[in-house]
């Protein structure tokens, strides 16, 4: 295993680069690969970033975006680009595990691999270079620390800036979560003198909804969400039919997590989607409550300490129910009842 400062050597020279981030890419997912590919690019490299699935909606307007290729969809096309590259950035993810189909033509790949990541427990044997740091806010952040490592702050021009911002404010949840350091606030002074418009970038992501997404999470929040004071939990379970009800698409139920814990007797919530072959989940938390040890012990998964995401093979009935237990939130036929509606 090789510090990250041992790349710099390598992008000396023009190189064909193959970028990946994870499964179901987020705001930190696609700002940290495309900010990179744009840093990349003025640095007279090829560049390519791959997604193993689709880029949800929300993220359309990123720069850049209208380059990516979709494994799921064009997995030829990302293939040839595979065997074509000299070099390969893994960002935003630290098992090969959360790529899904490419993991095995990405085991398989002889070329060096660089690992830039924020997740705890990275996979350390599948890198060859690693820059791997879990007290970090986000992989653009890091996407941000490696350019000024390399000597490269020049180069942070407009296209680079507004990718970097989105997944910063996107893992941070708009600069409020604990992991927004002072060097946060530091990195965004830097951008905003190097001219970036923060303001738009909230508009594309906050304010850009449509009306029947708006409708589901009214839905969602009266009708979906339960409420456990005692255990201070919230959980909702949205099974296919909830979703095909409001025509959800990919990145439609992002944040949706998010609201239980804004009530102050709720300190963990988790979101169960149901989706074709397993059960999605997400898991978040305030203070000091471990969510991805949780995960990863009972629904193999992982992530961060106060966000984490998981899956289960079970149904959606019995993975609650599996939760549940866990929680210590007894069956629906004792005595408590959850407020909830
Ligand atoms: P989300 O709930 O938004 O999908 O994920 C929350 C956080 O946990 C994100 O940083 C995401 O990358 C991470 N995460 C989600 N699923 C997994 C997983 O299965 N394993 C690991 N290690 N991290 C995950
Ligand atoms: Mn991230």
């Amino acid at each position: 295993m090789n510090n990250i400062t041992d790349v710099l050597p390598l992008l000396q020279e023009p190189k064909k680069i193959w970028i990946t981030t994870h499964h179901k890419p987020d705001g930190d997912a696609l700002g940290s690969t495309l900010g990179l590919y744009h840093y990349l690019r003025q640095k007279g490299h090829e560049p390519v970033v791959v997604s193993p699935s689709e880029v949800p909606d929300f993220l359309l307007w990123l720069p850049g975006i209208d380059t990516v290729l979709n494994f799921e969809s064009e997995p030829k096309a990302c293939l040839k680009q595979l065997q074509e590259a000299d070099l390969i950035f893994c960002l935003d993810f630290s098992r090969l595990d959360r790529i899904k189909t490419m993991e095995e033509p990405l085991r398989q790949a002889t070329q060096p691999k660089v690992l830039i990541d924020h997740h705890l427990n990275p996979d350390v044997a599948a890198f060859d270079y690693r820059m791997s740091e879990p007290e970090k806010s986000s992989t653009c952040e890091m996407v941000y620390d490696f350019i000024r490592l390399a000597g490269d702050d020049t180069l942070i021009n407009n296209d680079v800036a507004q990718c970097l911002y989105t997944g910063v404010m996107t893992d941070t949840g708009s600069f409020r979560f604990p992991i927004t350091t002072a060097a946060v606030h530091e990195m965004l002074a830097d951008l905003k003198r190097r001219g970036l418009d923060h303001a738009v970038i909230h508009q594309h992501i906050y304010d850009s909804w449509s009306a029947e997404r708006m409708r589901f999470l009214g839905y969602v929040l009266y009708q979906k969400m339960e409420i456990y004071p005692r255990q201070h939990v919230g959980i909702i379970a949205l099974s296919q039919s909830d979703q095909q009800q409001f025509r959800i698409a990919t990145g439609d139920t992002e944040g949706v997590v998010n609201y239980p814990l804004s009530i102050e007797a709720v300190n963990m919530a988790v979101l169960l989607t149901e989706k074709k072959d397993e059960i999605r989940m997400s898991f978040r938390s305030k203070g000091d409550i471990d969510v991805s040890t949780f995960a990863a012990q009972h629904f193999n998964g992982g992530g961060h300490f106060n966000a984490a995401g998981g899956r289960s093979q079970l149904s959606l009935e019995e993975t609650v129910k599996k939760l549940k237990t866990l929680l210590n939130i007894l069956p629906a036929t004792s005595k408590e009842v959850p407020v909830s509606k």
